[in-house]
């Protein structure tokens, strides 16, 4: 037999269909690479008994012939969805040993459609952050390494645990979220493929919420084929979430291998950076040509508001954050430390569950919102953000289809090397990302090549509201001509 857990989910789906293994074995081979895998610490919770339970249950499914699109499939789900019954803390000590009493709506899609839970993935606290670190459970270790060195590298964040795990072969896919980036920068840190769905495509009700105008659920795989196919799962419809919208969810996977002759593919000029390494600038050179010779047209384009995006977004996603996080109070649920009064009960809990991060960004959201500051700072902000929404519909309304740019102006970094005298020094690599959430819009990240140290880098594509099948197509494109990558073992 082949090893269970090299496959992709589209092959996992023909075996399970043809009978050559059965979910039970598939789920119990990731188990295993999850147990021998746990210095990577991408895994905060495991789940055995319920991920054999599920497996068991579904292949007593395929055998009547009743298997859905995810059936036996296992996966990893970001710490940030709340799972009925299974403790869910956003990484963050303040959630404690917080256990929900109900689903998530993306997740419990995935059951729905046959898919096994093989417990619960790291991030950073509250989803804020780049980089893996400031999760309360420590960071995650990103399984690829440059070459000839020990070096521990960070998997990109807040999805660090999803993009590690799905690197490493312990999970065949995995949920991730993202409010700036916290999916795309992830996968492009470790050659896998990322997705932040167009706003409103994937339901947020029982995703622990940072930013609600710029969080997205999307999926990290370790194909683009496997990512459309995840993203058909997770995405659709949800009453329960006003801002989740009422349109059909297309067959994505049937997108790949679609042809892009003809389509207009924008090269925004300002995301040429001063300083930017080579490798990144070679990348981008090379994912244009490849795109262009499967016969899409390349045109330069201009973002002009994209230098003032990183600045918006850290008044905007820190002010709907700190008005989120309000609910953690020691009252309601999760952490509680005493005080002799109510006023001292809510300070020595924020206190003491929160981290640095969470606290500087409450910091900067409450201020930012504050009396006096709100007109110069978020109504600012806000105005800001529409111009970027308009430089992108400038664009898509000259008839390109898609824009191309690096995924991140880095590869991975060192475990403590950045932001620790500087958060903005963290903050800047989300600089080609966030641009997408200020947008609303789709967008996705694929592995493209390596650096000179062989690190994995990616390339971004961004679409057009509610056009993530054009993403697809295209990513396939990049993928057929770049290769996949696979970290050598050595954990
Ligand atoms: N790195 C960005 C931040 O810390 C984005 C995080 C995310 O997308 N969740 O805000």
């Amino acid at each position: 037999m082949t090893d269970l857990t090299s496959m992709t989910i589209a092959e996992a789906k023909a075996g399970l269909a043809n009978k050559s293994f059965t979910s039970l074995e598939l789920t119990d081979a990731h188990l295993a690479a999850i147990e021998a895998a746990r210095s990577l610490n991408a895994f905060v919770l495991e789940t055995p008994d319920q991920a054999r339970a599920m497996a068991r249950a579904v292949d007593a499914r395929i055998a009547k012939g009743e298997g859905g699109p995810l059936a036996g499939i296992p996966l990893g789900i970001k710490d940030l969805f709340a799972t009925k019954d299974v403790r869910t803390t956003a990484c963050s000590k303040i959630l404690g040993n917080f256990v929900p009493p109900y689903e998530s709506t993306v997740t419990s899609q995935l059951w729905r459609d046959g898919a096994v839970m093989l417990g619960k993935l790291n991030n950073d606290e509250f989803a804020m952050g780049s980089s893996n670190e400031t999760s309360c459970f420590g960071p995650v270790v990103n399984p690829w390494r440059r070459e000839g060195s020990n070096t521990t590298l960070v998997p990109g964040g807040s999805s660090g645990g999803s993009a590690s795990a799905v690197a490493a072969l312990l999970c065949m896919g995995a949920t991730a979220t993202d409010t700036g980036g916290s999916i795309r920068q992830p996968a492009a840190f470790t050659a896998t493929v990322g997705v932040k769905p167009t706003y409103g495509r994937c339901s947020r009700w029982g995703i622990v919420a940072f930013a609600s105008s710029l969080d997205q659920a999307g999926p990290i795989a370790r194909t683009t084929r496997d990512a459309a196919i995840l993203m058909r799962s997770m995405a659709g419809h949800d009453p329960k979430d006003t801002t989740s919208v009422d349109r059909d969810v297309p067959d994505y996977e049937a997108a790949i291998g679609k042809s892009v002759k003809g389509l207009k593919i924008g090269i925004p000029k300002e995301y040429r950076l001063d300083g930017m390494p080579v490798e990144i600038e070679k990348l981008w050179t090379e994912g244009a040509a490849w795109l262009k010779a499967a016969g899409a047209e390349l045109v330069e384009v201009s973002l002009p508001h994209t230098k003032y995006a990183l600045p918006a977004y850290y008044i905007v996603a820190p002010a709907e954050a700190s008005s989120n996080l309000a609910r953690y109070d020691g009252v309601r649920y999760g952490l509680r430390v005493p005080g002799r009064s109510i006023g001292e009960l809510y300070e020595s809990t924020r206190a003491e569950g929160f981290g640095d991060e969470v606290r500087r960004r409450v910091m900067i959201g409450t201020y930012v919102l504050s009396a006096g500051y709100y007109d110069a700072y978020y109504l600012r902000a806000q105005k800001v953000r529409t111009l970027i929404k308009k430089d992108f519909e400038d664009c898509f309304a000259k008839g390109v289809s898609a824009i191309l740019t690096p995924a991140t102006p880095s590869a991975a970094f060192g475990v403590g090397e950045k932001g620790g005298a500087d958060p903005v020094e963290m903050y800047l690599n989300d600089i080609f990302t966030v641009t997408v959430n200020m947008a609303g819009l789709p967008g996705i990240a694929v592995p493209a090549g390596k650096d000179a140290q062989g690190l994995p880098l990616g390339l971004q594509l961004i679409g057009r509201p509610f056009d993530e099948e054009t993403l697809f197509s295209l990513g396939e494109v990049l993928e057929q001509a770049a290769g996949r990558f696979t970290p050598p073992k050595w954990w």
